[in-house]
């Protein structure tokens, strides 16, 4: 890394020992984040975060989904019950 670049941009007065690789900014040793192995500030690194975790994805079965699952299961039940009655009849 580029030792003694100047100083921190968060902390005027610390020297800045590395650069931000997302806003290139100078950053000193404790603003310095190592994730991924890679140098980011830590309102960066926060974003990266974010970015990771991405939209929530929303998994909970909604009551049109149950209703969807009980007649399917219905409709299924109903045709067991007609192949035996016919099965039976023959
Ligand atoms: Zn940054
Ligand atoms: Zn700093």
């Amino acid at each position: 890394m580029i030792q003694g670049s100047g100083r921190c941009h968060y902390h005027p007065e610390r020297t800045g020992l590395g650069i931000c690789v997302e806003c290139r900014r100078v950053i000193c040793r404790e603003c310095t984040t190592q994730f991924e192995g890679i140098n980011r500030c830590a309102s960066c690194l926060g974003k990266r975060l974010q970015a990771l975790e991405g939209p929530a994805e929303r998994r909970e079965w909604s009551v049109g989904n149950v209703m969807l699952a009980l007649i399917g299961a219905a409709v299924v039940y109903g045709f067991v019950l007609l192949f035996a009655q016919v099965a039976s009849e023959l």
